[in-house]
């Protein structure tokens, strides 16, 4: 059985012309300005693309050839001669695989949306090693490992970043112009992990391409076996399917000096994705708004650029949530007014309904308030990307999304018709978040420090 990575058709990518397709990694390359990776789950587009930078830095660093309007033709030459590193199976050293290994899993347990255990209660039922994944998904499994482990039992630790950070990258059109816009400008590369078993102590100084490449488990594929069964992750019917593997941690690898590229870093620390379903917030608690300014003061560029962020909820070993966001910027829509403002918006949102009359309606208040969160949310959110992509931000268009809570919440709590109620009521419907009072809040609320 051999499976390479180079020539196997495992990646998923949409041409410009629409067109998608799952095509080799030496394909994918060769095309690069021609198609961008394509999957539904924002995990593996990170995951994956994160994989081609950190080949891409190799190829470079070993032929110093630079990308320019195409993949240099040396980078493909020098791949072709170290074809045998990017073998999944086989005798000799395999991919990102350990030899020696004892704890049995099922395969499935690489991917975060299969779930695990023999439960029959899940919306996509799944049972351990009855259920086996196809090979060209088994790729993207094995390349989530660096980016989205989480710590749990018995002893597995999460990835080199900790508990997963929320992730942001440059993501225009095309790979090319993708690999051209996250390029780093670290000096010190090192080796990636296909090449050098990663052997840094929590405490040292990692080079990037042994950070970017490092998985949080010890892994080794166990043969497909034949079976006319669906491939769990994808659906289809390869004729074979891999059921289990052997499983285990990779140690502590969390380490405070490394500074991952794709993580977004406020005062040093890096931002996490708060657990939505804990803080019954839904929608409205997706971190991005606040995330702007701190992504955009490390961005200086001259175009349009579109930037993709990534949030892994979890709740310790659970897997609680993913989200994602795409956002077309402008640069001279970028006003740092605004950034600040988006930056204490869900305090600002939270003072509109801070009305003296609405106080007997506290707990129904909230309900109501959470309720009508997901909607005021995509308002919100479509009026800040045309914002971000045109005329600049403007708070008062971007508070209006706010008024169909608060039309909502006055016709709902405050009824009858005496002159009384009908003043307040049009007091709560026209107010707009305030923003000065959340200015004064030290650091915004308490859920946006947590991280
Ligand atoms: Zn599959």
């Amino acid at each position: 059985m051999m499976y390479n990575l180079l020539e196997q058709p495992w990646l998923s990518v949409i041409y410009n012309n629409g067109v998608a397709a799952r095509i080799s990694l030496i394909e994918a390359l060769s095309k690069a300005h021609q198609l961008q990776i394509a999957y539904p789950n924002p995990m593996d587009r990170i995951a994956v693309f994160r994989f081609i930078l950190a080949m891409s830095l190799w190829c470079k660093q070993k032929t110093g050839d630079p990308i320019k309007d195409r993949i240099p033709p040396r980078w493909f030459s020098y791949l072709a001669d170290q074809k045998p590193m990017f073998e999944l199976y086989g005798d000799d050293k395999r991919f990102m695989q350990s030899r020696g290994l004892i704890r049995l899993r099922p395969v499935t347990e690489l991917f975060h949306e299969v779930p695990t255990g023999n439960n029959a209660w899940h919306f996509h039922h799944s049972r351990d090693y009855g259920d086996g994944v196809c090979l060209h998904c088994i790729v993207n499994g094995i390349l989530r490992l660096p980016v989205f482990s989480v710590s749990g039992l018995p002893d597995l630790k999460s990835g080199i970043n900790g508990s997963p950070p929320i992730y942001c990258v440059n993501w225009p059109d095309n790979l090319l112009e993708a690999l051209i816009q996250n390029w780093p400008s670290e000096a010190n590369l090192g080796a990636p992990n296909w090449v050098y078993q990663y052997q840094f102590s929590p405490s040292d100084s990692v080079p990037l391409l042994a950070g970017l490449t490092v998985p949080a488990r010890l892994l080794f594929l166990n043969d497909p076996v034949e079976s006319k069964e669906a491939c769990s992750a994808c659906g289809e019917k390869p004729g074979h399917l891999v059921y289990s593997c052997l499983y285990e941690s990779a140690g502590i690898l969390e380490n405070q000096s490394w500074k991952d590229p794709f993580a977004v870093y406020k005062d040093d620390r890096a931002l996490k994705a708060s657990n939505i379903v804990g803080t019954g917030k839904l929608a409205f608690d997706m971190r991005y708004r606040g995330l702007l300014s701190t992504i955009l003061k490390d961005m200086s560029f001259e175009q349009s650029r579109s930037i993709l962020i990534v949030g892994f909820a979890v709740d310790k070993a659970k897997y609680v949530d993913i989200w994602e966001k795409t956002l077309q910027i402008e640069p001279l829509a970028i006003n740092p007014e605004i950034l600040e403002i988006l930056e204490h918006w869900n305090d600002s949102v939270k003072f509109t309904l801070n009305h003296k009359s609405l106080n007997r309606f506290k707990n129904f208040k909230a309900s109501l308030a959470s309720d009508l969160g997901p909607q005021t949310e995509a308002i919100f959110y479509k009026k800040l990307k045309a914002a971000l992509r045109s005329n600049g931000l403007v708070w008062d268009d971007l508070s209006d999304s706010n008024q169909l809570a608060t039309r909502i919440i006055s016709k709902a709590m405050l009824p009858g018709i005496s002159s009384k109620l009908s003043h307040e009521r049009f007091f709560i419907r026209s107010s707009i978040p305030k923003v000065q009072q959340s200015k004064q809040k030290k650091g915004g609320n308490a859920d946006e420090q947590q991280s």
